[in-house]
């Protein structure tokens, strides 16, 4: 049986499931996105992804056409249809179809699609043994510009820095911001462990601000594990007693080796890895 995906209120076979090339998601990439998991049947954090989704969709000035709930219902039926219990979500809406011109003024509505599906997480052992990492050259968008916490179709300075982390032999580069402090990796949220406290670079620090983050930072007050969101300098990635990112698709994954640096003993370290394992119960049993 062939997937099926949600557009504009329709589900349709994956193959038959296509937007126009005048839309300008495509053409300029002019859209906003989330990316959402589903445990046990049940959408993780929903409430908290379609907020993200409406405040990017506001600072680019795009008039979402449906409702919460509608696109609650629009992501729970496309699940159903597919059978899944456990997956990925993809929740796009674009500017729609417009014409070759910048503006949008042509595009009469927006488009708005569900995909579903299994999800790619890093290799099993990367979870067991770590996973190294660059800085990127590329930095993450001026907040100035489209700011960082805008979740838009445009990831091409991602792009760039994870194709640098490609030639590099490794899975993930961490970005800087325009200050050249550490801001997250191409597609995750980053935090340090140093002396017992866990650390991750403050909202204004040029950063997405990740929903697994969030679990994360919360998760540490629940279990009075010291945490303090705070600018960090590469310097403090170096000298960190442990890092790792975070990420709806990743979930927690150490990071054990820095631009050819050994972060710690080399091994994920012990406030890790009860994250990990607090993260994946939180997410499972709720
Ligand atoms: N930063 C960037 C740039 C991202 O694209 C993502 C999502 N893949 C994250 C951080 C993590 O956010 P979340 O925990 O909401 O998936």
């Amino acid at each position: 049986m062939s997937l099926k995906v949600w557009i504009d209120g329709k589900l349709l076979d994956k193959d038959d499931a296509k937007v126009s090339v005048y839309d300008h998601g495509l053409l300029y990439g002019d859209g906003v996105f989330e990316g959402i998991r589903v445990y046990n049947g049940r959408i993780f954090k929903c409430e908290q992804h379609l907020g993200r989704l409406w405040d990017s969709a506001k600072t680019i000035r795009l008039a979402i056409p449906y409702t919460r709930d509608e696109l609650r219902a629009a992501m729970e039926q496309t699940v159903k249809a597919n059978n899944f219990t456990d997956c990925y979500i993809r929740l796009v809406v674009t500017r729609g179809v417009g014409y070759l011109g910048l503006s949008p003024a042509k595009c009469a509505r927006p488009t708005a699609f569900v995909i579903t599906d299994t999800i790619e997480m890093y290799p099993k052992e990367m979870y067991e043994r770590g996973m190294s990492v660059i800085t990127a050259s590329v930095i993450r968008n001026h907040p100035n510009a489209i700011s960082p916490r805008v979740k838009s179709l445009n990831y091409l300075n991602n792009i760039l820095a994870r194709i640098e982390a490609n030639d590099a032999g490794v899975p993930e580069a961490i970005m800087l911001n325009h200050e050249g402090n550490v801001a997250e990796c191409s597609a995750d949220n980053i935090f340090i462990v140093r002396g017992g406290v866990v650390m991750t670079p403050t909202i204004t620090d040029g950063i997405l601000e990740g929903i697994t983050r969030n679990a994360i930072i919360d998760l540490c007050h629940r279990d009075k594990i010291p945490c303090v969101e705070r600018t960090l300098q590469r310097h403090d990635l170096y000298i960190a007693d442990e890092c790792f990112l975070t990420g709806s698709a990743a979930e927690v994954v150490s990071i054990t080796r820095i631009d050819g640096r050994v972060i710690g003993t080399g091994t994920p370290g012990p406030v890790t890895k009860r994250l990990h394992d607090a993260f994946h119960r939180y997410t499972r049993e709720g």
